[in-house]
């Protein structure tokens, strides 16, 4: 049986990585799938990936850090399918980044981090809401890191911002209760996608990674998809404000 099926999921940063594999699990259990990116170039494709799976998909070019985009994202949803049942804040300034000392991160790098990670994942919580609230449900996943739980040397902006994800699900869990939507998140450990390659090109660091784990392999983004499926289904709806650390037993929690 599909566990999705007539839901409604938004799905930013979509257009890549972990959000498409995020996408396309969403898809497979019967959501119709909102995918969101800033980036023009691979959100039609996750869009089309979704379709020849027998599933609806509306690909939106939005920038979540930037209040009348994300307005517009819950908006056009509703306009396409008059729902909103799921939202997953996974748009993140990961990809692109580079290993700084703290110490030589500038302000406007340090900006940006925080702008796109913490606000922009604050703003698309506030955009779907009113629609989550009249509808008396709602589903909201927060994309947190393993790098909150172990640190990550010259990644501190980033590292902060996956912490402040945490303190936003907590927080605003309290204020959601009463409209019978939950909010949780999920922190993934070190996962191969194009973008933790780019930030670490020695192929010795997942080695590394892989043997400080309990279970001594590589992370895939498939090794996310039941979480993320569980978090977005009735099956967790007395589970609010907590945090699944998927890492292979590398941190613990
Ligand atoms: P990624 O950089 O490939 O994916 C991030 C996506 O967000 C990209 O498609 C990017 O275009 C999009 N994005 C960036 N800024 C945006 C904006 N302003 N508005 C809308 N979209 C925007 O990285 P990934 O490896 O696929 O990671 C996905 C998520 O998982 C991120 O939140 C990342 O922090 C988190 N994460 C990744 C790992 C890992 O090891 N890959 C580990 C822990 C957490």
């Amino acid at each position: 049986m599909m566990r999705l099926q007539d839901k409604v999921i938004i799905v930013t940063g979509a257009a890549r990585g972990i959000g498409k594999e995020y996408s396309l699990a969403l898809a497979r259990e019967g959501a119709s799938v909102v995918v969101v990116d800033v980036l023009e170039s691979g959100l039609n494709e996750t869009a089309q990936e979704i379709k020849k799976l027998g599933a609806k998909s509306l690909p939106l070019r939005i920038d979540v850090s930037k209040e009348e985009d994300t307005d517009r994202m819950a908006s056009e949803t509703i306009r396409e399918f008059g729902q909103i049942d799921g939202l997953v804040n996974n748009a993140a300034l990961y990809g692109g980044l580079k290993r700084r000392p703290f110490y030589e991160i500038d302000v406007e790098e340090w900006d940006r981090v925080q702008a796109i990670n913490v606000r922009g994942t604050w703003l698309c919580i506030k955009s779907v809401f009113p629609y989550m609230k009249k509808a008396g449900r709602g589903k909201i996943v927060n994309i947190s890191s393993g790098t909150f739980f172990a640190g990550s040397p010259g990644l501190s902006h980033y590292v902060a911002s996956k912490g402040a994800v945490i303190g936003l699900t907590r927080g605003i869990c309290r204020e959601l209760g009463q409209f019978g939507i939950t909010i949780n998140a999920i922190a993934p450990g070190y996962t191969l996608t194009d973008a933790t390659l780019s930030i670490n090109p020695d192929p010795k660091y997942a080695v590394e990674m892989a043997n400080s784990r309990a279970l001594k392999r590589d992370q895939h983004p498939r090794d996310l998809l039941g979480a993320l499926v569980f978090l977005c289904s009735s099956d967790s709806d007395f589970m609010t404000g907590q945090t699944l650390l998927i890492d292979g037993g590398r941190s613990m929690h």
